[in-house]
């Protein structure tokens, strides 16, 4: 036999799970992702043994239709770019077609789905394998559901941390994401406890709420600010209402939440002397850009965003922050310095 052979697939699937799925939380990040992208309004997720045991996601958006239902479990299979050209002006939350077959390839994964005005699809597929395929009756919309995550790749299973550790994982991502998405009302539940609830009125200060409790949001302030590249809008917390970590300030840019040290940092400069050392504020900064100013396909996982003119965009931030907190100085002690 030749020495030099060519992967299987389901061997090459597992290969890039290990990039796009390394824990529970990559899961719901990944089927989520999804669910908004088919234009859904109402997304619900809910989970057992902090993700490891289930995730299932349920979804009112477009569906699959039946003779797709297989493809979209194929690697490099999308229906979000076709050309080139679509690769640098991204518009979804995903492109790679890689999240289905590398979650399917390492756990048991079944599939309901349906387009307007056609019977639906069940499908189950078994770390790779493809399973029962039939018609079935369901409403407009999917609902995916993923069992024993890891159990055919042991040595991923040892790296899980406490399930206590995972599941804030993942209650950190449907933040994340629900405040990307205040037009989506999201519903996170675990093991029957609700985790998450937003509205999905629109109102991004709303959204807040139901993530960081009314209280807080009340007393967060707009941000806004422009220039011919970059629309940034959003609210921050006052220097009295402040947490002992950065992961209260969430960056948005054009609908995905992305890790950005020298964004955060323009916040934080923003505040200039006015927070306490080891103090960090609440934030939720919407950013809009030309998509041709951002390289999405940086990282499997899509966090990192390369941006053209960060600087500038830094810039415009904290100015916009230092801006609000001065108006704030110059108000005689309210209600907020109580
Ligand atoms: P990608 O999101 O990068 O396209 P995925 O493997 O995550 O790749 O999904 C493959 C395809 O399956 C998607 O392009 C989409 O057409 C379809 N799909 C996945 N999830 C859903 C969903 N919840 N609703 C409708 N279509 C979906
Ligand atoms: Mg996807």
């Amino acid at each position: 036999m030749a020495k030099i052979r060519e992967l299987s697939q389901i061997l090459t699937n597992q290969i890039a799970a290990g990039e796009v799925i390394e824990r529970p939380a990559s899961v719901v990040k990944e089927l989520v992702e999804n669910a908004i992208d088919a234009n859904s309004t109402q997304i619900d997720v809910y989970i057992e043994e902090a993700g490891l045991k289930k995730v299932q996601v349920t979804d009112n958006g477009d569906g699959i239709a039946a003779d797709e239902v297989k493809l979209a479990f194929t690697r490099h299979a999308t229906s979000k770019i076709y050309t080139q050209d679509d690769l640098f002006r991204i518009h979804s939350l995903g492109f790679r077609g890689e999240a289905l077959p590398s979650i399917a390839s390492v756990a048991k994964v079944s599939i309901e789905t349906a387009v307007a005005d056609q019977s639906g699809t069940y499908l189950s597929i078994k770390g790779g394998v493809i399973g029962e395929e039939k018609p079935n009756k369901s409403r407009k919309g999917t609902t995916i559901i993923v069992e024993d995550l890891f159990y055919n790749t042991p040595a991923r299973l040892k790296y899980i941390r406490s399930l206590q550790t995972e599941l804030s994982n993942i209650t950190d991502i449907m933040n994340r994401i629900a405040l990307s998405h205040p037009e989506i009302a999201f519903r996170l539940l675990h093991e029957g406890n609700q985790l998450l609830h937003t509205a999905g009125n629109g109102d991004l200060r709303q959204t807040i709420a139901g993530v960081y409790g009314t209280l807080t949001a009340k007393k967060m302030k707009l941000i806004e600010n422009e220039n011919l590249d970059f629309k940034v809008k959003g609210y921050i917390s006052l220097p009295d209402t402040t947490r002992a970590s950065r992961n209260y300030i969430t960056l948005i840019l054009n609908g995905r939440f992305i890790k950005n040290y020298a964004l955060n940092k323009a916040i934080i400069d923003g505040y200039g002397s006015k927070l306490m050392v080891g103090r960090y504020p609440l934030a939720v900064i919407v950013i809009e850009a030309d998509s041709l100013l951002l390289d999405v396909n940086v990282h499997p996982s899509k966090k990192e965003v390369r941006i053209s003119k960060e600087k500038e965009l830094g810039e415009l931030i904290q100015s916009a922050v230092a801006a609000v907190l001065r108006t704030e100085e110059r108000i005689p002690s309210g209600i907020e310095n109580l």
